[in-house]
């Protein structure tokens, strides 16, 4: 769906926007995909602006989902409250095994629309079929790093097969839809791909100037298969086999010691926090306080929708703060502020794409949340309402690069029903028909 709004340039009147120490009303003008101005006095209006009414509304850079697999969202709520590997075993790996690329695709859409009605511009994905997952982030003009999830445990046929698959989607992809869409390498795990695996894909996104995309120390039972396969722990063997030489975005990191996060920040390793997945799978709960003192970069993710289960950065922002502040028995653990810059800036940083911060020059990725509502009036505080008050369905509007892709709460880019009802005629049971 194309719209006649999206080559003009966008006025955003009288938004909130917060910084470390205070929040002011603002307006801002998008042209080109870029913040042109800010000013606290009103800017001049041209014809043909787009000019948007922002009272009341929160302007934040745009949420960064930095783990996700997006095509998940197929098998939300197909087997809940079961031990992970039953759970794998006996029903994510068979499903996924069902799923056609189409299949994919419509999947894909519509975790990109639940992702793009509760604010998130920028999504680091990791699946398979990976031309569909990019045909569906490049149609609903989303920002994404995607990569295909490579299984081996051995440079035999298969893993040769596997590797040539990573390449293909680096090769098609990275740099497409005008740079919206990157590409990454990802061996899945540490407990999936064989050393040599390891080494290849290294060597790999050496050549093709890509970063690593992983899992890394999601549960116990996989420190304790690297102790007693490797010898010692995931950190310390993807450490020694040079993973770290590539800036690499590490899903998870629940189960990492004192040790190992020096070593992650001083290699610029990206640690995804994905707090709602690692709590539904009983996994535990990252060291997220730890982690950030230690300097490493903590973006947030929600994992695949079948683990959490829905694609909501406002939601994962209130359980990574509540999950650290029940954990260390400290409300002063892990404020909204810097949730939400783990939420936006860190995840920018990570990907090395979209706004970090809403300030001139920086990419037009920007959302707006209503703080008006019966769920968030009064606004105390701008970040505290919104990391601890506010939902999904209080995002209004949703810019990326400079376009439209929500607009009071309409989808711009994705046909809402239409992808309903694919899904449903795909996997839906009688009561979601
Ligand atoms: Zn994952």
């Amino acid at each position: 769906m194309g719209n006649k709004e999206q080559s003009m340039s966008i006025v955003l009147e009288n938004v909130i926007v917060s910084d470390a120490n205070s929040a002011k009303k603002v307006n801002l003008r998008i042209e080109n995909g870029l913040i042109s101005a800010l000013d606290e006095n009103p800017l001049p209006i041209s014809p043909g602006d787009t000019v948007v009414a922002g009272e009341g509304k929160l302007a934040l850079p745009g949420f960064v989902n930095a783990h996700t697999h997006l095509p998940m969202s197929l098998f939300r709520g197909l087997a809940d409250d079961i031990p992970l590997d039953t759970w794998l075993r006996e029903h994510i790996w068979p499903a996924e095994k069902r799923l056609t690329a189409a299949d994919v695709y419509w999947g894909s859409l519509l975790s990109l629309a639940e992702m793009i009605k509760s604010g998130t511009t920028q999504v680091a994905d990791m699946y398979f079929h990976t031309d569909s997952v990019a045909r569906a982030v490049s149609e609903a003009h989303m920002r994404a790093t995607i990569s295909y999830g490579i299984v081996a445990n051995k440079l035999d046929k298969h893993g040769k097969d596997e590797l040539a698959m990573a390449r293909e989607t680096i090769e098609r992809w990275h740099g497409a839809a005008n740079g919206r869409i990157r590409a990454a390498l990802s061996p899945h795990a540490i407990y999936t791909c064989g050393r040599d695996v390891w080494a290849a894909a290294i060597d790999l996104a050496h050549e093709k100037n890509v970063p690593l995309h992983t899992h890394l120390c999601e549960t116990r039972d996989e420190v304790a298969w690297s102790l007693t396969n490797l010898g010692q722990t995931p950190v310390l063997a993807l450490n020694e086999i040079g993973a770290f030489s590539i800036p690499t975005i590490a899903a998870h990191c629940v189960h990492v010691s004192e040790e190992e996060m020096a070593i992650l920040a001083q290699r610029s390793v990206t640690a995804v926090h994905c707090p709602k997945s690692n709590a539904k799978l009983g996994n535990g709960h990252a060291p997220v306080v730890s982690l950030l003192r230690a300097g490493v970069n903590v973006a947030l993710g929600t994992d695949g929708a079948a683990s959490n289960n829905g694609q909501d950065m406002i939601e994962e922002m209130r359980m990574a703060s509540l999950l650290s502040k029940g954990a260390l028995e400290d409300p002063t653990a892990l404020p909204a502020r810097e949730v939400a810059m783990m939420a936006t800036h860190n995840g920018a940083e990570a990907l090395g794409a979209g706004a970090r911060r809403i300030s001139t020059g920086e990419d037009a990725d920007i959302v707006l949340v209503d703080l008006s509502g019966v769920d968030t009036v009064p606004a105390y505080e701008p970040f505290s309402t919104l990391v601890y008050a506010a939902h999904g369905c209080d995002v209004t509007d949703v810019i990326v690069a400079g376009e439209f892709l929500l607009r009071d709460r309409k989808l711009f880019t994705i046909d809402e029903e239409q992808v309903k009802y694919e899904v449903n005629r795909r996997f839906g049971k009688a009561f979601a028909n």
